[in-house]
């Protein structure tokens, strides 16, 4: 049961969807249930506003907090409003959850609440074929208490967010810098957890490298920085004339839903890919022989992001120009338009919110 009180001045008739960002706009209401005493509570749907918290709650202070992204589009023809693999989002959660020892929000209850918002918030769905409503789930330790240990109580909540994509579309490609001093994540850390501290540490390297004129740093692996781990907050694909290859799931980077995406359609679609360490060695070698074609960015917020070039140490890795007819706007055409009800969904990928 949730219970919902809605707003009585809505802000939808003032929104310009031409000064939508990425994050800067938030819908009407928000999503609101409660940990304690050993279960989750009744949920509400309320007026977004600024909520009290303790301020020694332990999630703000030990980083004890996951959250989660996806989106809801309305349909480019039918007006009909998808999730793209909610369920997907709902497992992850939990494995985060697991990771971090929050009490976990069961898969029904993701569901139900996301449906519920995208529902109550239905005239937020933009209309406009390169925006989203994202959704962004969060659970985090609300206890305040200063010593180690796992929270006594939780939040979850779920913000609803207009937003544009990610990366410009109509550039060349992002750059990406292979940042071979600060790591992201290591083997046994919380790599594959979606959550606040993986991405506090990547502040300091990544606003270095967006001053030297870099989109995006591109992770490499924590013992030699010579292996491709991911981009932001995207997965790494590379398309080598014969294959397509993408880091394996170590447990360092995060298992993205657009990259399980990815693989499933490269098999449908008879090309070969492989999960595999690669090297910046062989990436530059790759180059050179003109044996690597493409790489792209794989995620939620960015789709699949083309890349234009790498830099690494001193070398400047620079992938030809396709054009269009590129393995990278093949898969971003066959995603966002089962995404946006254009084409079959073969796979039972999306979730009509009526
Ligand atoms: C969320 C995220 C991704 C992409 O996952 P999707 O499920 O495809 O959105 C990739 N890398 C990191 C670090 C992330 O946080």
């Amino acid at each position: 049961m949730i219970t919902i009180k809605k707003t009585t001045s809505s802000r939808l008739s003032s929104l310009d969807s031409m000064t939508i960002e990425f994050g800067n706009v938030f819908s009407d209401h928000y999503y609101r249930q409660k940990w304690s005493n050993g279960k989750w509570h009744e949920a509400n749907i309320a007026p977004l506003t600024d909520i009290l918290i303790n301020p020694a709650a332990l999630g703000l202070h030990y980083g004890q907090a996951v959250f989660e992204g996806l989106k809801a589009y309305r349909g480019t023809h039918d007006n009909r409003i998808r999730l793209f693999r909610p369920d997907k989002n709902a497992i992850r959660l939990r494995n985060s959850c697991e990771r971090l020892c929050i009490p976990a929000v069961s898969i029904d209850n993701f569901l139900e609440a996301i449906v519920t918002l995208v529902s109550v918030e239905h005239q937020w769905v933009p209309k406009s074929r390169l925006q989203t409503l994202y959704l962004r789930p969060l659970l985090f330790a609300s206890e305040g208490h200063l010593s180690v240990r796992p929270a006594n109580s939780y939040e979850f909540l779920v913000l609803a967010a207009p937003v544009s994509e990610y990366f410009d579309r109509s550039g060349p490609g992002i750059r990406l810098k292979a940042e071979d001093r600060f790591t992201r994540a290591a083997p046994g850390g919380m790599g594959a957890a979606k959550t606040g501290g993986n991405y506090a540490s990547t502040l300091r390297p990544t606003g270095d490298s967006l001053k030297q004129g870099f989109d995006q740093v591109l992770w490499l692996d924590s013992y030699e920085h010579n292996y491709v781990e991911e981009a932001g907050q995207m997965n790494i694909f590379l398309r080598f004339k014969d294959r397509v290859v993408t880091p394996p799931l170590s447990g360092t980077i995060l298992p993205g839903v657009t990259r399980e995406c990815v693989l499933t359609l490269l098999d449908e679609w008879g090309l070969r890919r492989e999960e595999r360490r690669v090297s910046m060695e062989e990436i530059a070698e790759a180059i050179e022989k003109k044996y690597l074609l493409e790489a792209f960015g794989a995620g939620t917020a960015a789709v699949i992001a083309p890349v234009k070039t790498i830099s690494y140490r001193s070398a400047n890795i620079e992938f030809p120009d396709l054009g269009r007819e590129t393995l990278a706007q093949r898969l971003y055409d066959e995603l966002t338009g089962i995404q946006y009800g254009e084409i079959p969904d073969r796979h039972q990928w999306t979730v009509v919110v009526e």
